[in-house]
């Protein structure tokens, strides 16, 4: 099986489920890794800066006086062991001060290390003096005590110092902080995870199992445009889809039953007619045989009609462009309704100013002529006039087709241009034309690019009009002579 082919094994309720869980193991596992790592570094960097600022506030004291309590201060604030000495000329140690818990509390051991830590502190240049102890920070400050003479001076030795690495319980506090944050973090993530799915994964189950029945052919259903922003946008497009499938799927109704409808009255008659002049020789007359040749000719004309659009539709129709006079196009289609309509009382005029060039498909411009100036005939009034006008103005020339019928009402008048729209359903179509006149008009004039269009008024009549860009005039009548333009 191919790669693409895979179904997905996890539903999109476990999918995210999974991610949260992973998400939140590895943020536990970030911060415990964290935790091992840095926190002896941050404890001894906090400790670091404690020291600093403890030692600058010690150098700060001014007055010997309550000499003790503002050490205890320091040390409070800071969180620093202090431990302050006096030493007289005479070596003689004596403590002043000695916080609980200090290292440094007087006692016999310790003091040659204090001599030599006074003496390192004394010879320095800014009296301090920082010995290295292992997991301890020290600070030593010699201050001069002002207490006797130059002879036999006296001085302090003040010792700031702390642990750098964190105490027992410390670590073991943080721990269950994060123990206790880890298991917060994890029902967190089941919950999230839990509420998160259902706003998801609920839609999209509801949208998989309509968009199913689509595939049944069954086009009324809608989808419920609620939840995410994405959601409510498939579900949108979903509606969009199936609004169109299901147009699609009556058009495809519409236009069968059309289409045999329109085959079957020729066909009935042909085989009706013949029928009857098979069975009663003496029906064989000149009338019987011309409504055999007119509905061949008929079912002729509906089989290149629909061949037509068929093939302008499909877009393999390639315009053969020439410069053609449009002014000649027109004038000689209607001569050619002019000797046709001889006897039947028409009235078609033509009226123009001049001649004009365009670039076009002749064959597919006489096309849209005829079958405009056709429907004009068939749905003229009683007066049976079809006035035909050429219009040339900056450079464009306008051919438009006016008739005296009953005209189009204002909600039909954008859907006659499709195959098959029939305004009335009362089927006139058997006599007038197949029903793909229009169709086929628009589609060509949509690919010559033209402008097209039609303004018609009920009881009053209706004009079909279309646009070219002129490329070239000439001013005199070159024998296509009708009426003037107005
Ligand atoms: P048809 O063969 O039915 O004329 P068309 O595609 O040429 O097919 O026209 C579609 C419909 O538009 C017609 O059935 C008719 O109802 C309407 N129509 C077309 N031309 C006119 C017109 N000049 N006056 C009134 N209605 C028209």
């Amino acid at each position: 099986m191919s790669k693409e082919n895979k179904k997905p094994i996890l539903s999109i309720n476990w999918q995210i489920f999974i991610s949260m869980l992973a998400l939140t193991l590895m943020f536990i596992t970030i911060t415990w890794a964290f935790q091992l790592a840095f926190l002896n570094i941050i404890f001894e960097n906090v400790k670091e800066n404690a020291m600093e600022r403890a030692t600058a506030h010690v150098e700060e004291i001014s007055s010997y006086e309550n000499f003790s309590a503002q050490l205890d201060a320091i040390s409070k604030e800071q969180d620093i062991s202090i431990s302050a000495f006096h030493f007289k000329s005479t070596d003689e140690i004596q403590t002043v001060f000695a916080q609980d818990g200090s290292i440094f509390i007087e006692s016999e051991g310790n003091e040659a290390l204090l001599q030599s830590w006074f003496k390192s502190a004394f010879e320095n240049e800014n009296h301090k003096y920082s010995p290295s102890i292992s997991g301890e920070l020290i600070t030593v400050i010699v201050a001069d005590a002002g207490e006797a003479n130059d002879i036999d001076r006296t001085w302090y030795m003040i010792i700031l110092n702390t642990d750098i690495t964190p105490p027992v319980g410390t670590i073991v506090a943080v721990r269950a902080m994060h123990t206790l944050l880890s298991f917060i973090f994890v029902i967190f993530a089941v919950v999230v995870a839990f509420f998160l799915s259902k706003s998801i994964s609920a839609p999209v189950e509801k949208m998989s199992k309509k968009a199913k029945s689509i595939s049944l052919c069954d086009y009324d259903v809608t989808f419920e445009e609620k939840g995410p922003k994405e959601i409510c946008e498939l579900a949108e497009a979903l509606n969009s889809a199936t609004g169109e499938l299901k147009k699609l799927s009556t058009t495809q109704k519409e236009l069968i039953a059309n289409i045999s409808h329109d085959l079957r009255t020729p066909l009935t008659l042909i085989s009706g007619y013949s029928e009857v002049m098979r069975d009663f020789p003496d029906e064989i007359t000149p009338e019987n045989m011309q409504v055999i040749i007119d509905e061949t000719a008929r079912l002729n004309s509906l089989v290149n009609d629909l061949l037509t659009v068929s093939k302008l539709q499909s877009g393999t129709q390639v315009m053969d462009l020439k410069l053609v006079s449009i002014t000649k196009a027109v004038s000689d289609t209607v001569k050619r309704y002019e000797k046709l309509l001889d006897h039947k009382e028409y009235n078609i005029t033509f009226e123009h100013d001049g001649e004009a060039f365009v670039m076009a498909d002749e064959t597919r411009l006489l096309q849209v002529v005829y079958n405009l100036i056709n429907n004009a005939i068939n749905y003229t009034g009683d007066d049976k006039q079809i006035t035909v006008r050429q219009e040339i103005s900056g450079g464009i020339v306008r051919i438009s087709v006016i008739d005296t019928g009953e005209g189009i009402s204002e909600e039909d008048l954008p859907l006659i241009w499709d195959r098959y729209y029939k305004v009335d359903k009362v089927h006139k179509r058997a006599i007038l034309g197949t029903g793909l006149g229009l169709s086929i008009v628009k589609n060509i004039l949509l690919l010559h690019g033209s402008r097209f269009g039609v303004s018609s008024e009920v009881g009053k009549g209706s004009t079909f009009w279309f646009e070219f860009k002129v490329e070239k005039t000439v001013k005199n009548d070159v024998g296509i002579s009708q009426k003037k333009a107005e």
